[in-house]
């Protein structure tokens, strides 16, 4: 629209209202043209057809129907599937089989997007719906679940973190660092290494220590799995969990995995009538499965820690499984001694604690007791506004801890199993 040169002459009307407001002329004529424009906007959106809508979308006189379809037809979603054999593999015409959903087998070929070496047996694969040509490569499906469980790549354990314990940490060595490091030896002699360790004890003795400072040693990935979190509501879901547990630690290069307070799901077998601990059951025997299934001389190693291994079932026992048993029993006065410096380490400390008295005073204790009894005394010395943790506040501390705790000890109870 080509701007007027000259304002136009204003009605009776405008005049009126620029007088009450006491405005000039082109402040009106501007009003007028900003009028004029939205007047003419509304008539070109009438002869499009367009209005304004509540869902955004276009005016139907501006669909483009035909080009839509097309790109609705080129970018279907996949549907998911397995490839189970390759036949022909390394040639040109190499054609997959596929199941899709248990059911549907199909002979396929390829899409234009993968090659032949992205493509193994027994993977799982995007392919299209319509002529189910293998599109994408996927990744293996594992449960969330699983790799929520603690793994760590790397413990920053070390054997030097373990007080005492020696006989432990040498039966350890040689059943779990010995095959993973130097699987040679066992080659040369021709037997099979052990495959997995029991570790039993009272709480709180350095069962879980010592096996992250094993994983630490070998460069191994360990994944801590709670007994109990293997235990689920719906049957078959628990004996997946380990089904992928495993399918986890076989695609990392070392692992050791770790199932603590195994008596949650390795209870010995009975039958209450009901069948309530079935489940708990089937998860135990594919855990048992598990073992039984991966090569002793690879790179997985299985744990187990309890405090209760009188419960154990026997299959999980039997040579060739957990044939090894390590017990972790209260540590001596020199194994407390040693805990006591380890633990005192990174504190700040008054010079010349007796620690060996300290140890004295407290028999029976385990690892984790005298854990508790430092950090006790550097409250003691928080308390008392001290920058340093004297003799004083130990002393004191083993009265707290170790005294004032007693009713609540486990120990005295797993004592009596024996
Ligand atoms: P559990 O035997 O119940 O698996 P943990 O290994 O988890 O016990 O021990 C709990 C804590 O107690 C450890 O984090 C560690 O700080 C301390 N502890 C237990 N035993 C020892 C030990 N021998 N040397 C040093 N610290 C220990």
């Amino acid at each position: 629209m080509a701007p007027e040169k000259n304002p136009p002459p204003l009605d009776e009307d405008d005049i009126a209202i620029l007088k009450t407001y006491g405005l000039g002329p082109y402040s009106s004529s501007i009003k007028k043209v900003e009028k004029e424009i939205k007047g003419l906007a509304k008539k070109v959106n009438d002869l499009c057809g367009i209005k304004e809508s509540d869902n955004g979308l276009a005016a139907p006189s501006q669909w483009d129907l035909v080009s839509d379809k097309k790109m609705m037809q080129g970018e279907h979603p996949l549907e998911v599937g397995r490839c189970t054999k390759i036949i022909s593999p390394n040639t040109e015409d190499a054609k997959y089989v596929i199941n899709i959903s248990y059911h549907a087998k199909y002979v396929v070929g390829l899409g234009d997007k993968v090659s032949p070496t992205d493509i193994e047996e027994d993977m799982r694969v995007g392919v299209d719906p319509n002529k189910f040509h293998i599109q994408i490569p996927l990744p293996p499906k594992i449960d969330p679940s699983v790799t929520m469980m603690t793994v760590e790549e790397k413990p920053d354990v070390t054997y030097n973190d373990v007080g005492g314990c020696k006989e432990q940490i040498e039966k350890m060595r040689e059943v779990v660092e010995l095959p993973m490091l130097h699987p040679e030896k066992f080659v040369k002699l021709g037997i099979d290494p052990p495959k997995g360790v029991l570790c039993y004890g009272p709480l709180g003795t350095g069962k879980t220590l010592l096996a992250r400072a094993v994983a630490n040693r070998t460069d191994a990935c360990f994944i801590r799995v709670i007994g109990s979190e293997l235990v689920r509501k719906y049957i078959g879901e628990g004996a997946k969990m380990v089904r992928e547990l495993f399918q986890m630690a076989r695609s990392k290069k070392a692992c050791i995995i770790f199932f603590d307070e195994v008596d949650a799901i390795g209870g010995a077998r009975f039958d209450d009538g009901v069948g309530g601990d079935n489940e708990v059951q089937r998860t135990m025997l594919e855990i048992v499965n598990q073992l039984d299934g991966f090569d002793a001389r690879g790179n997985i190693k299985v744990l187990m820690a309890t405090n209760r291994p009188d419960t154990l079932d026997p299959a999980l026992l039997r040579p060739g499984r957990l044939d090894r048993k390590v017990e972790f029993g209260l540590p001596n006065l020199e194994s407390r001694t040693q805990i006591f410096k380890i633990h005192t380490r990174t504190m700040n400390c008054e010079r010349d604690i007796r620690f060996e008295l300290l140890a004295r005073l407290c028999p029976n204790c385990t690892g984790a007791d005298i854990r508790s009894v430092c950090t006790e005394a550097g409250m003691f010395a928080i308390r008392a506004w001290r920058k340093t943790v004297t003799e004083k506040d130990f002393l004191d501390a083993v009265d707290k801890v170790i005294k004032g705790y007693k009713k609540f000890s486990a120990t005295p109870k797993y004592m009596a199993y024996n």
